[in-house]
């Protein structure tokens, strides 16, 4: 269990290495009552960090259909609390604003944002480090330069992406450079392939992840994909889920190509969902697996495309290959770039 006082410490680590520092404006944002315990830790810290800090508070959800809706915030009704946001410097998101054009709106005037909604013990378990920030720059630059990436898998899975147009995304867990984004926990980096770039077949496999649902695919599914949009899914009960899952939205955007990458995090583990101590949540760690291979499906607003559909999976694939400029990046869910292993696993 953490008390209120670990909350503090973990979270005044966490903005120093944010680079919070004194005189710098801090706000922290949150919903209802849900995580008012981080909020209070958040001030706390940033307070005795020599901050100017304060808690803004919206009304709680409506009630919803049960999905996950991406993009909608309460901001939208309030467009005088997206110009107060403007004015800080750090932005703690304690509600999970992405994909909305608030949150875009609030990093293009210089602030940076910072999402913190995992369960705690998740938070502290892969609590950021500048070592992952380093091996996630040094996918990132690899990444930027490539116009194309080819994914495989002994489960039949061969798809291309046409990239170039999309710029490409890092995410290590804290922000400190004006108007960036960033997810605590997290080691991963991805891009978009142009909007009618992704051609080809990707096929789950027995232990893949589904995001949201927080489960394993157990049974094959298979994705057929051209120009750059889902056409066919097929398989048993699992594909049945997701067909139901995507069909609710009602939104035929929702079957085109979100982002593409891989994980960097060797203490995020496969048994996640699984384990004993699982402390719920929405995933990171699963997306964050180190030589996982994580596609989605939807929006790709976030990258700066015009597709801002609400219905969004990510899908992280254990044992893939992927290559950039047939250059192999991941071999067998195995990270090959000297760069971006651990250390200790470095020749
Ligand atoms: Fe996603």
């Amino acid at each position: 269990m953490f008390s209120q006082i670990d909350l503090y410490e973990l979270f005044r680590r966490h903005l120093r290495l944010c680079g919070v520092h004194e005189g710098e404006r801090v706000v922290v944002l949150s919903q209802g009552r849900e995580r008012a315990d981080y909020a209070d830790a958040y001030l706390d810290a940033a307070r005795s960090l020599g901050a100017k800090t304060y808690h803004m508070r919206l009304p709680r959800p409506l009630p919803s259909s049960g999905n996950w809706a991406v993009g909608a915030s309460e901001l939208a009704a309030t467009p005088e609390a997206v110009e107060a946001l403007k004015q800080a410097d750090l932005l703690i998101d304690c509600v999970f604003l992405l994909f909305s054009p608030e949150q875009f709106a609030i990093q293009a005037a210089g602030t940076r944002v910072l999402t913190a909604v995992e369960p705690v013990e998740l938070l502290a378990r892969q609590f950021p480090t500048k070592e992952h920030r380093e091996r996630v720059e040094a996918g990132a630059e690899i990444l930027s330069k490539a116009s194309t990436m080819r994914i495989t898998s002994p489960h039949g899975t061969d798809v291309t992406y046409r990239l170039g147009v999309y710029p490409t995304v890092t995410e290590y867990g804290y922000t400190d450079e004006p108007g960036r984004w960033d997810h605590w926990p997290a080691a991963f980096v991805f891009t978009g392939a142009a909007d009618d770039g992704v051609d080809g077949r990707i096929v789950l496999g027995p232990g893949d992840v589904l995001l949201p649902q927080n489960t394993y695919i157990t049974t094959p599914v298979e994705y057929t994909i051209e120009k750059g949009f889902i056409t066919d899914i097929r398989g048993g009960f699992d594909a049945q889920l997701i067909k139901s899952y995507m069909a609710s939205f009602d939104d035929p955007r929702g079957f085109g190509m979100s982002h593409i990458g891989w994980g960097l995090d060797e203490r995020a583990h496969w048994h996640g969902l699984q384990s004993p101590s699982f402390p719920g949540g929405m995933g990171m760690e699963l997306r964050s697996i180190y030589g996982n291979v994580m596609f989605s499906t939807g929006p790709n607003n976030e990258l700066g495309g015009p597709n801002d559909t609400a219905c969004h999976l990510d899908i992280p694939m254990q044992g893939c290959s992927l290559f950039l400029d047939d250059e192999p990046i991941v071999i067998d869910g195995d990270v090959v770039v000297e760069e971006m292993k651990p250390a200790r696993a470095r020749r």
